[in-house]
C-alpha cells in the first residue's frame, strides 16, 4: 500500500485489469468494520475471477459494486506487487471461517446458502460439533428448484442475518448476492467451495502448494474440469505483464 495507515479498517481501491480490489491492512477488520457500518458484499477476487469479470458485464458490475473485494488468488497479488502495492494473500476460504467464529463468539445470526443437498447436511452437523453456540438461522443447499428460489430468497430478506455465506460458484454467487443484499443488513460474501472443504468432501491444497503458488494445479487435479476455465490464466499474466500496470506509478 503507498500510503500505509495505521487504521486497521484501512482499505484503498486498487484496479487490477480494470477490475477493483482492496489492499487492506486487515481483511478480518475490513469485514467486521463494514458489518459495523451497516453490511454489504464480499467478493475473493483471483485471477480467474478478474478474466471472467472482463467478459461478464454482469459479473463485473457486481465486482465493482460490492463494498470489499479481497485478494483471495496468488496472481491478484502479484499484479498488485507489480504497482507498488504490498499486501499478503487472503483466501476467502480463511476469512469465512474466521467470520463464523466471530459470528459464534458474538451472537451473530448466520445463514449458509449453496453447495450439493449432502454436503449441506454434513455441513450442518459439523457446524453444530464445531461451533455449537453458532447461531444458524438458515442453511440451505444450492440446487433449489426454480420455483424454491423466490420463497428462500424470501426468508432471507425476514431474517437479516448478519453474516450470509454463498456457495454457489462464481459468477452466480456474485450476481445473486448483489441482487439480493441492497437494503440487507449483514456481510454477504460468496465462498465457491468452501462448504464443500468445510464438510470433508474436498480438500484444500496443501501448504507447500500456496507457496509455491501452484494451488490452482492441485485443484485442477481434483476437478479436471475446471481446465477450460484455467485457460484465462495464462492470459491474465499475460495482460498485466502486456499492460505494464504500475510501471507508470513507479517512474
Ligand atoms: N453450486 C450450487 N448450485 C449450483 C452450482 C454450484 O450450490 O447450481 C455449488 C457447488 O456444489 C459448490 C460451489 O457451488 O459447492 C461452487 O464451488 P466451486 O469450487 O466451483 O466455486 P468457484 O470456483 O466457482 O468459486
Amino acid at each position: 500500500m503507498d500510503a500505509v495507515s495505521t487504521d486497521p479498517c484501512d482499505q484503498h481501491r486498487c484496479q487490477v485489469l480494470g477490475v477493483g480490489v482492496d489492499a487492506c491492512r486487515d481483511v478480518h477488520a475490513a469485514a467486521i468494520g463494514l458489518h459495523a457500518r451497516g453490511g454489504g458484499q464480499i467478493v475473493t477476487l483471483n485471477a480467474e475471477m478478474t478474466m471472467a469479470a472482463r467478459a461478464d458485464a454482469q459479473l463485473g458490475a457486481a465486482i465493482a459494486a460490492a463494498e470489499l473485494v479481497i485478494p483471495d488468488g496468488a496472481g491478484v497479488v502479484w499484479a498488485l506487487a507489480r504497482q507498488g502495492v504490498r499486501v499478503g494473500r487472503s483466501p476467502g476460504i480463511e476469512l469465512a471461517r474466521a467470520l463464523l467464529a466471530y459470528a459464534e463468539a458474538h451472537g451473530w445470526t448466520v445463514a449458509l446458502i449453496g453447495a450439493a443437498p449432502e454436503v449441506m447436511d454434513r455441513l450442518r452437523q459439523r457446524l453444530a460439533a464445531e461451533l455449537p453456540a453458532l447461531r444458524l438461522v438458515m442453511a440451505e443447499h444450492g440446487y433449489q428448484s426454480a420455483e424454491s428460489w423466490p420463497l428462500l430468497e424470501r426468508r432471507l430478506q425476514v431474517l437479516k442475518p448478519d453474516l450470509v455465506l454463498v456457495a454457489l460458484g462464481v459468477p452466480r454467487q456474485e450476481t445473486w448476492t448483489q441482487r439480493l443484499h441492497a437494503d440487507q443488513p449483514g456481510l454477504w460474501m460468496g465462498v465457491g467451495g468452501s462448504f464443500d472443504v468445510w464438510a470433508g468432501v474436498k480438500q484444500r491444497a496443501p501448504q507447500w502448494m500456496g507457496r509455491l503458488q501452484v494451488e490452482w494445479l492441485y485443484r485442477l487435479v481434483q476437478e479436471p474440469s475446471r481446465w477450460r476455465r484455467m485457460l484465462s490464466l495464462p492470459g491474465f499474466a499475460w495482460e498485466v505483464i502486456r499492460r505494464g500496470e504500475g510501471r507508470a506509478k513507479r517512474r
